[in-house]
């Protein structure tokens, strides 16, 4: 980790929370010539994980760990530094921070501690509008925030009240001088009403075009959007979400990245205006079958030059689930998918669980045929 990245504090600023470090263009500017030929350039890493779920499996687990209270710091140890690295990692928290009694599907509430884990594992923000947010009522959906709060973990697309929204929408945050405006958005909350003065942002054409002028307004150098949309466990885009993703590139999103189908979908476009990735599956579940049992980060690179800010390059690191049986009980671990199996051997990898993995990396690279993979070199 770079000295400049220990070094960053976190400011709130009105009228959105931003990032500030030691690359702030001011201080580019200052210190060179001004003179119209010199140029500069800065660039910002994004990563985006999938679906943070929290099975009663994953639950147990946390808690089997000889120590008291739950500890889910294991979950993540193998993808920490690619989280750490990025200078900002986004995921879906799909669970709510109820407090007890934990429970996993159908109405997730887990334990607080996985916000620490997150928050400890390298995740600066979490985006929350997906159908999982009302699962626990207002008293959950408001503690969910209120624990994030007060973990220093940024978040959006729910909101206890309107002011809130209007305050804090969209998301504005800095870093590199970079700005970036991220928006995010649910097909739905299962059915379950969300109780006022409550909101979770919805999939509302209307609502978006007026929240993209409100992004465009900011002056950001870049727009995100994260849309919890499409089929659950269908390996490929459906024709509303291509529609709603062209409809926000008309309306000046500049990437989407997609959640909520429990399987990697297919990234499609590369460049400002154009690139989605349709669903980057699950980070962390119980969900074993075939497909559900990984995910993708998506690594995002950004430029920012004399002539704007463009993406340099994208590419994704396809990681598995891996259950094994300890001692202690099950642990669950995210392991980079197409790293070498012998390096992760405590306990030692399976035959069984080498061939899943295989099999869960051979058809993430099928279904991302021609995308740039991030190499796990770190763990060499
Ligand atoms: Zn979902």
């Amino acid at each position: 980790m770079s000295r400049n990245r220990l070094i960053i504090a976190l400011f709130l600023i009105v009228p959105g929370l931003l990032f500030q470090d030691a690359y702030s263009q001011g201080d580019v500017t200052r210190e060179g010539d001004s003179s119209p030929e010199r140029t500069y350039e800065t660039r910002l890493r994004v990563v985006f994980a999938g679906d943070i779920m929290g099975h009663d499996t994953q639950i147990a687990s946390a808690l089997a760990t000889g120590e008291p209270g739950y500890d889910y710091h294991p979950c993540f140890q193998y993808l920490k530094p690619y989280l750490q690295e990025a200078d900002m990692a986004i995921g879906n928290l799909e669970v709510t921070l109820a407090g007890p009694p934990y429970k996993g599907y159908p109405q997730f509430s887990s334990p607080d501690e996985l916000a620490d884990a997150l928050k400890e594992a390298g995740f600066d923000i979490l985006v929350m509008a997906n159908n999982h947010a009302l699962d626990r009522g207002q008293a959950g959906f408001e503690r969910t925030i209120e624990q994030l709060d007060r973990r220093g973990i940024l978040h959006t697309g729910t909101f206890k009240s309107p002011l809130e929204r209007s305050l804090h929408y969209p998301l504005v945050v800095q870093k590199n001088g970079i700005r970036i405006a991220l928006l995010n958005y649910t097909y739905g909350t299962n059915g379950l009403r969300v109780p006022p003065p409550s909101i979770v942002n919805r999939i509302d054409t209307l609502q978006i075009h007026a929240d993209l002028q409100k992004a465009a307004s900011a002056e950001p150098d870049f727009i995100l959007v994260s849309m919890h949309w499409g089929t659950e466990y269908q390996l490929t885009e459906n024709s509303e979400q291509r529609e709603l993703a062209s409809f926000l590139f008309r309306n000046g999103a500049d990437a989407i990245i997609g959640s909520h189908p429990h399987v990697v979908q297919p990234i499609r476009g590369a460049g400002k205006g154009d690139l989605v990735a349709y669903s980057t599956g699950n980070f962390i579940s119980n969900q074993r079958p075939r497909y559900r049992d990984g995910g993708m980060l998506f690594q995002l690179d950004l430029v920012k030059g004399v002539t704007g800010t463009a993406i340099e390059a994208h590419s994704y690191l396809p990681f598995w689930v891996w259950k094994p049986a300890t001692k202690k009980g099950t642990l669950f671990t995210l392991v980079p998918a197409n790293a070498d199996p012998a390096l992760f051997n405590d306990p030692p990898m399976s035959a069984g669980d080498r061939t899943k993995m295989l099999q869960f990396l051979m058809d993430t690279r099928a279904n991302l045929e021609g995308r740039a993979e991030v190499q796990p070199g770190w763990l060499d």
